[in-house]
């Protein structure tokens, strides 16, 4: 009989609730159980059952949640880690070495440029910043020979950025670099990088995979017959790297991970509609100066994001009149829209990325302007949403 813990022709949200999570052979348990564990009895030296010896290494529950992100990515093997950027590190780590250069997003997560800038700096490792969106810029910031990855994020954070996927593929892979894809905005659900021709793609699976702000986890998915710059095979480097460095997820965390990419497809679809009526109420409201969402015609590369995703996502900025006091007094005064940092979780958030999330880039090519609101758009009642921000901006802006 097919097994649909196995079977790579279903569709994307049949696969998100069956892939890797055949029933559990002891039980039946259609879950797979939270094996929390470290060790496991060998059956004789060196008789591992199903490959198990310790939970570094590989854990039931971990294999379930690498299966079905592999799976959903449509790529080789996924690997599952502590947090985004945990997975980035060793990732990097199994990539590029001392001397290396990298191509980095001008509009990137703040905790990425500072982990390029602080942790990777020190150790040897060079980047140039470059715009994006722009091919050719992404292009100039190559140096050939040293440029080993090429490092974007699409929809881009804050301003919702969109690059071009399959034409930077084509620029990095012409410099003999790699395309690394962080799809954390996206989805798995919305954008699929590796058909793109991206070698690689993170996650941050805090954000939409996890999907209810309870737990910090990161994914990495490789795709089959992509070498690094040494000609070694990139995913048995990332395999060899998560268990060498050690960041990985838990059992309880992979769980929690898995649980909610079973329902990933219907929440971006909510997400999506909701996102939708969001920016039009804002668009019409004269408190609001600019609206940033790669759905609207206007957006810069509205054709590309058209191309490459199904839908135009969950995230939303905008700036508003009166500057930075006015965007801060308004993101403080929402009732249903939580002020906080983070994003993808069912219940809607709204930050100010100057002081917040984007406060460690002030001062460099990063900085975001100070009007700036962000909201991640949640899966509320859309109405109540809408009569949320209506109420903020009627009175403050
Ligand atoms: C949150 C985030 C990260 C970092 O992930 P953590 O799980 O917080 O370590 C990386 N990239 C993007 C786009 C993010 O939003």
């Amino acid at each position: 009989m097919p097994d649909a813990s196995t079977n790579p022709d279903l569709g994307f949200a049949s696969r998100a609730i069956h892939a890797g999570q055949a029933p559990d052979p002891t039980t039946g348990a259609v879950v797979p159980p939270i094996y929390q564990v470290s060790t496991y009895k060998q059956d004789g030296v060196g008789g591992l059952r199903g490959g198990y010896e310790y939970s570094r290494s590989a854990n039931p529950t971990r294999t379930a949640l690498e299966e079905c992100i592999a799976s959903l990515e449509g790529g080789d093997r996924g690997f599952a880690f502590a947090s985004g950027l945990a997975g980035q590190d060793t990732l990097l780590r199994a990539l590029i070495r001392p001397g290396d250069h990298v191509v980095v997003p001008s509009d990137a997560y703040g905790g990425t440029y500072r982990q390029f800038n602080k942790v990777f700096v020190p150790w040897g490792i060079e980047h140039d910043i470059a715009a994006i969106a722009d091919v050719d810029a992404v292009r100039a910031a190559i140096r050939p020979g040293l440029t080993k990855v090429v490092w974007i994020e699409t929809p881009t954070n804050p301003l919702l950025g969109i690059a071009d996927i399959a034409a930077l593929a084509d620029v990095a892979h012409e410099a003999g670099a790699l395309l690394v894809v962080d799809n954390t905005f996206a989805s798995s659900y919305l954008q699929q990088p590796l058909a793109l021709g991206a070698d690689v793609v993170t996650h941050s699976a805090t954000k939409y995979a996890g999907g209810h702000s309870d737990v910090v986890g990161g994914l990495v998915v490789t795709r089959a017959g992509v070498e690094t710059a040494r000609g070694e095979d990139v995913t048995e480097q990332v395999a060899f790297h998560q268990n060498a460095v050690g960041g990985v997820a838990g059992p309880f965390d992979s769980w929690l991970v898995l649980r909610g990419l079973k329902t990933l497809a219907v929440r971006m679809e909510r997400h999506c509609d909701n996102a939708e009526a969001v920016v039009e109420f804002l668009q019409g409201h004269p408190g609001v100066t600019k609206v940033h969402y790669p759905g609207l015609a206007d957006h810069p590369n509205h054709d590309v994001a058209a191309r490459q995703m199904t839908r135009f996502g969950g995230m939303v900025s905008f700036q508003v009149k009166g500057g930075d006091d006015v965007a801060a007094k308004v993101c403080a005064e929402t009732e249903l829209w939580t002020l906080g940092e983070s994003l993808g979780g069912v219940e809607a958030l709204i930050e100010h990325p100057g002081r917040m999330t984007h406060a460690s880039v002030a001062g460099t090519a990063l900085e975001v302007p100070s009007d700036l609101i962000r909201l991640s758009v949640g899966i509320e009642d859309v109405d109540d949403l809408i009569a949320d921000l209506k109420q903020a901006l009627d009175r403050l802006t």
